[in-house]
């Protein structure tokens, strides 16, 4: 028998006067914020609100920034101590801890996602990827890497909406600790966290051009990955821009990590524990709204318990709180822009056009800013676009499968191989899939669980090399093979 518990929540807002937003900002070049030149706005994705206006970065303020990265590491990075390295990076960790609820709220506001991950995921996460690396600059030595590892020199890193301060310090910490420089894009829709991330390196001391940011779109990123006097290009992105960036440094000597789309299975074997695998089902797709590349977008469910776990999982999706990002109650926040709602819409529709059953719970949407609920669809097949596509949304396509082997069939059947899951309770079972599926992570029993230890990255059109752990730090260094 189930019994329902029902609690009503009191609004628990976070409150947005933390932070100082200032209405217009530059780039961050050679440790100054310097006047950008045109300007675009960023706004709150859950208000529409014109947060602030964002420089566009050109040729100028590109080549800018990679002259003051250069300097910077031919001066000073490359020649001083992993130690003097290392201090710099425990300093940022430190520093973001200690205005980590700015830059929550600031994520927040600018993203769309509940105050309750940016706070509670994203930027401990962020901070601890500083912490883990400043420990590695003193000891590269000894990571296996070579006797004597050395940096490649200036790196271009361009980053995605989804995660944008995690994102930031996934690119940032290996690339400084290694002994590089930097040069980095935010996204065009959330560059807020990172331009207070360029005030912690000033107030960190870092010394100036280490860290360079500018800020632009798909035309700023593109000069970056173009131009001459950067050695590394490391991307986190759509598979799409992953493509142009491949075959622009193709003919280069430039070395270069992409970290691209997925199309994860999510594998629910017989012997699951239901209860906690309606937990990891959820967390796996409606956690940032599904704006994650390594969510659990395809359900594999084997048929024997496919109707208790889409009955359980119905019942635990009415619970789920949408709406205002910055409720501390608030389990899925807005979708990131009006361009990501259009395709999650577009998609959603070609899934009911091929017949696929969607399913929602009763939530009241608001009604400004760009909001998606929480969508299941039933009856998929492995033709569906719903079930091939990246939707990048909160939108769950459920397949089910009758042996274990079909299950490896149906999840390794897909252009991408960035993330799986399976759910079993037994140890020999998991083990078998694990080693058949064709993913870059893979979790048992568990779903969206990052760790600045463990290597992150895809097989085929989820992308190449590696980030976190001893893997990620290698592509940031010399003739060090990352696969
Ligand atoms: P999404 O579809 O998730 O928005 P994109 O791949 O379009 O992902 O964007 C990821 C990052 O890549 C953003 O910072 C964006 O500005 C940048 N970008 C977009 N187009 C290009 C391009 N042609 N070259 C380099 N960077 C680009």
């Amino acid at each position: 028998m189930e019994t329902t518990m029902t609690f009503e929540y009191a609004p628990a807002p976070e409150s947005r006067a933390i932070v100082t937003i200032k209405p217009k900002y530059g780039h961050f070049i050679g440790g100054k914020f310097v006047a950008g030149g045109k300007h675009f706005p960023t706004i709150n994705p859950a208000t529409e609100e014109v947060l602030s206006q964002i420089a566009l970065a050109g040729k100028a303020d590109v080549d800018a920034a990679v002259k003051a990265a250069r300097k910077a590491y031919t001066s000073t990075w490359s020649k001083m101590s992993g130690k003097e390295r290392g201090k710099y990076l425990y300093r940022i960790a430190r520093i973001m801890q200690e205005r980590a609820r700015e830059f929550a709220v600031l994520e927040t506001l600018d993203n769309g996602k509940p105050i309750r991950e940016s706070r509670d995921t994203d930027i401990p996460l962020a901070a601890a990827h500083f912490f883990y690396h400043a420990g590695w600059a003193d000891k590269l030595e000894y990571a296996g890497l070579g006797t004597s590892p050395k940096p490649l020199g200036v790196a271009g890193q361009i980053i995605p909406w989804n995660f944008p301060l995690l994102m930031l310090a996934w690119k940032v910490a290996p690339a400084l600790a290694a002994g590089n420089t930097v040069v980095l894009k935010p996204a065009e829709s959330t560059p807020l966290t990172a331009l207070l991330f360029a005030e912690v390196c000033q107030q960190a001391e870092l010394p100036a051009g280490v860290v360079n940011i500018v800020t632009g779109d798909g035309s700023t990123g593109a000069l970056i990955v173009n131009h001459p006097g950067i050695d590394k290009i490391a991307f986190t992105g759509s598979t799409e821009v992953g493509k142009i960036i491949a075959r622009a440094v193709a003919p280069t000597s430039k070395s270069v990590t992409l970290e691209l789309g997925g199309k994860a299975a999510n594998i629910v074997f017989d012997d699951a524990p239901i209860d906690e695998t309606v937990e990891g089902i959820v967390n796996g797709i409606f956690f940032n709204q599904g704006h994650v590349c390594c969510a659990g977008s395809r359900l594999l469910l084997q048929e024997s318990v496919a109707e208790e776990v889409l009955h359980k999982l119905k019942n635990r999706m009415e619970k789920i709180r949408v709406g205002d990002p910055m409720d501390k109650n608030t389990d899925v926040g807005a979708i990131n822009s009006k361009e990501q709602l259009a395709k999650i819409i577009e998609l959603a529709a070609v899934g009911d056009a091929e017949g696929a059953e969607r399913w929602s719970p009763a939530c009241s949407l608001p009604s400004k800013g760009f909001w998606f609920a929480p969508t299941i669809f039933t009856g998929v097949t492995q033709a569906h676009r719903i079930a091939r596509e990246e939707i990048f949304g909160p939108v769950l396509s459920v397949l089910t499968f009758r042996t274990p082997q079909e299950a490896i069939e149906k999840a390794n059947n897909t252009p991408f191989g960035l993330s799986a899951g399976i759910w079993s309770e037994k140890g020999s079972r998991t083990l078998w899939a694990s080693q058949q599926l064709r993913a870059g992570v893979i979790w048992a029993n568990t779903f969206n669980k990052f760790d600045p230890t463990s290597p992150f990255g895809g097989y085929k059109e989820s992308g190449w090399g590696r980030e976190g752990g001893r893997h990620g730090l290698a592509a940031y260094l010399k003739g060090v093979s990352h696969e």
